[in-house]
């Protein structure tokens, strides 16, 4: 029988434009540095996109990773138009690499207005759910709608993980920005969950920042932050904005973590104007690497990677064309690898050591109920109806049409603002989609599948009915936000 390799098995997507050069980069330099990696190479990308795989993944690139649980990707060109899926959000939905983590430190010899500044962060980014399970409708051909998903266990899975990494790397704050101010269910359960979550970690403090206060804060004091953790589309835009503290999206490493497989990338993508010119900076790929080492417990061999790193960029001496500013000649690809293997075994002379642990994973059930409410009441329903009919007379017609209906018309809205009966006077621009709010008449009454089938039929006389939202309270406590002008 074959003995097993010791070896970690890495499947290895090169990826589109100047991928295969950094990849190739990356490789000699994990060789040089004999980390003990068994590579396998396998495709997703314009090239797949080519042969009329939609998802822009191969099946052999998804079974390698399901295999090897972990991978190390160049940049993919995402095909622009409509129809295609990005081959990066394939991989992340595919193994529900829930954890995008983004380092934010700063780099010697890279020059920004924040240098000097010891800016050194880390963006804890939710990476599947939100506004990015990209589910969207168009209710009619001009009102567009998405549904932003945050549930408790996602929320708990990436809190937790923020935690953990500030543990691992001996960080002493976890900040959780949202936009709980006015997304009280998404973005409130998000801060709550968080909360509770901060106390299973009493030795590291944590706070809370509105969202946009802390895009404010990371522009004028980024050093205040330690660890932050964010919904998915606060968390991308954030985590751009800091990229640009240390010198820009092409400096900056990531890593997509899941329970069961891990993939680690640069956030540039696949710069086609420089591709196949000995031009590319394999800087955040590298340091993806270092990230997807320490993940693999490869302390030892990360920090002697990014070591060589922080020395070639302190040197100065060998930097590629987007590095070597102040009238240094630039250098290419292939003689800063060499110039990477050379500083093998060296240190940085002025950056501060940090002492990094492996990031334990939470451990979170994987049952789909995370909540049980003890009492769920029915309280009514939603229907929104494709229509341009004035609510002052869409109303009065609905409201015939109830009869024995166990319900009333509460209200009726328009992009979330009570438009009828108008007793506050709100002046309202209205668009040809309407909410039409109906609650049970009594908390005793009983709301039944068949009373809502029957009221729609009944507003379709007036008005198509295009979504259909049930309002309940659980153990006492509504579970539908009020509309702008509603008691
Ligand atoms: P880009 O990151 O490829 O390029 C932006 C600018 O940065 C260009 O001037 C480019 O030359 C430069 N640049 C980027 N990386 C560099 C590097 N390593 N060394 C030197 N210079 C570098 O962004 P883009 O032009 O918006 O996108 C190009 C393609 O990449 C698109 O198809 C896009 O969809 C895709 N993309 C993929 C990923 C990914 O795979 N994760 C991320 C972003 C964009």
């Amino acid at each position: 029988m074959a003995a097993k390799s010791s070896k970690h098995q890495i499947t290895l997507i090169p990826g589109d434009g100047i991928g295969p050069e950094v990849v190739a980069a990356v490789q000699a330099v994990l060789a040089a540095a004999e980390v003990p990696i068994e590579w396998e190479e396998r495709h997703a990308g314009a090239s797949v996109f080519k042969k009329g795989v939609a998802s822009g993944v191969l099946p052999e690139t998804i079974e390698s990773i399901r295999r090897t649980k972990c991978a190390l990707k160049g940049p993919l060109e995402t095909p622009v138009g409509f129809g295609e899926k990005s081959a990066n959000v394939t991989l992340r939905k595919y193994f529900e690499t829930y954890g995008n983590i983004r380092p934010v430190r700063e780099l010697p010899g890279i020059r920004t207005p924040y240098s000097g500044r010891g800016i050194d962060f880390v963006v804890v980014r939710e990476n599947v759910e939100d506004l990015y399970a990209g589910i969207e409708y168009l209710q009619t051909p001009g009102v567009a709608q998405a549904l932003k998903i945050v549930t408790r266990k996602g929320s708990e899975k990436i809190c937790r993980l923020a935690f953990e990494i500030a543990r691992a790397e001996g960080r002493k704050k976890v900040t959780c920005a949202t936009k709980a101010n006015i997304l009280k269910f998404t973005e409130g359960l998000f801060k709550r969950v968080f909360e509770e979550v901060s106390k299973d970690y009493p030795e590291i403090a944590h706070d809370h920042q509105i969202v946009d206060n802390c895009a404010h804060q990371m522009v004028m004091r980024p050093e205040q932050f330690d660890v932050l953790v964010m919904t998915n589309m606060n968390g991308d835009i954030l985590s751009d904005l800091a990229s640009a503290l240390i010198g820009g999206l092409g400096f900056a490493p990531s890593a997509n973590l899941g329970d069961g497989a891990s993939i680690f990338e640069a956030v540039h993508g696949s710069a086609p104007q420089i591709a196949g010119k000995d031009m590319a900076n394999p800087t955040a790929l590298l340091h993806s690497s270092v990230l997807m080492l320490r993940h693999l417990g490869e302390m030892k061999k990360a920090d002697a990677i990014e070591n060589s790193l922080l020395v070639t960029l302190e040197d100065g001496n060998i930097l590629t064309a987007d590095m070597a500013g102040g009238g240094r000649e630039p250098s290419g690809t292939k003689a800063f690898t060499k110039e990477l293997i050379k500083n093998l075994g060296a240190a940085p002379k002025s950056y501060p050591r940090r002492e990094y642990k492996k990031v334990r994973m939470p451990e979170i059930s994987h049952d789909a109920v995370s909540v049980k409410a003890k009492e769920t009441r029915p309280m009514g329903v939603d229907i929104f109806v494709a229509t341009a009919i004035d609510p002052g007379v869409l109303g009065p017609a609905v409201e015939k049409l109830i009869g024995d209906l166990p319900l009333r018309l509460a209200q009726i809205s328009n992009r979330g603002t009570k438009v009828y009966p108008n007793d506050l006077g709100i002046e309202s621009d209205p668009v040809d989609c309407a909410r039409l709010r109906f609650k049970v008449n009594n908390h005793g009454d009983t709301l039944t599948d068949k009373d809502i089938a029957e009221l729609l039929l009944r507003v379709g006389t007036q008005a198509p009915w295009v979504h259909v939202e049930k309002l309940f309270k659980y153990d006492g406590q509504a579970a539908f936000t009020k509309d702008q002008g509603e008691d």
